[in-house]
């Protein structure tokens, strides 16, 4: 699960040593379950999403952030799994190295499913945090075929807001 985290990040011999988190022991909770939006500020500024699930950060990038209003629809693409203490990371990632700039959490607490998982590319839950509060939708999308990279085409999702 965190094995292209692993991969894309330089924790040991490397000269300069990206600060992020290096994965431990995956601890499976169900109660509890955090997310997380962090700003990133790298060579394009975009905010992470991240959810709670089996263990790991289920994680999107939101290019506009969150979206504040029902029915406004952000696009958010999912980017590999994360470590759990990733969710208290904030940071400067050194440059030349995966994602080099800054990380600022700007919004954190509790949520809950309400139904869907990311294999069936169809996810509703509660958020509970100190600013982000309410129903929120992430729904994975089929992009149309001028997509060219794989990439693109597989990690598309929307985020909306509902009632
Ligand atoms: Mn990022």
């Amino acid at each position: 699960m965190l094995e292209n985290y692993r991969k894309k990040r330089k924790f040991g011999k490397s000269k300069t040593v990206t600060p992020e988190p290096k994965p431990g022991k995956i601890k499976k909770r169900n109660q509890n379950l955090i997310f997380v939006l962090q700003k990133h500020q790298a060579k394009n500024l975009h905010y992470d999403f991240r959810l709670e699930m089996g263990g790991v950060l289920k994680s999107w990038a939101l290019p506009k952030g969150m979206p504040k209003k029902v029915n406004m629809k952000n696009l958010a693409i999912q980017t590999e799994d994360h470590p759990l203490e990733y969710a208290e990371f904030e940071g400067e990632i050194p440059k030349n190295h995966y994602g080099a700039g800054s990380v600022k959490i700007i919004n954190q607490g509790n949520y809950q499913l309400i139904k869907g998982s990311v294999e069936k590319g169809y996810l509703q839950f509660y958020l509970r945090g100190d600013k982000l509060k309410g129903i929120y939708d992430l729904i994975k999308f089929k992009p149309k075929k001028s997509l060219k990279s794989k990439q693109e085409k597989k990690d598309l999702w929307l985020i909306f807001k509902s009632k």
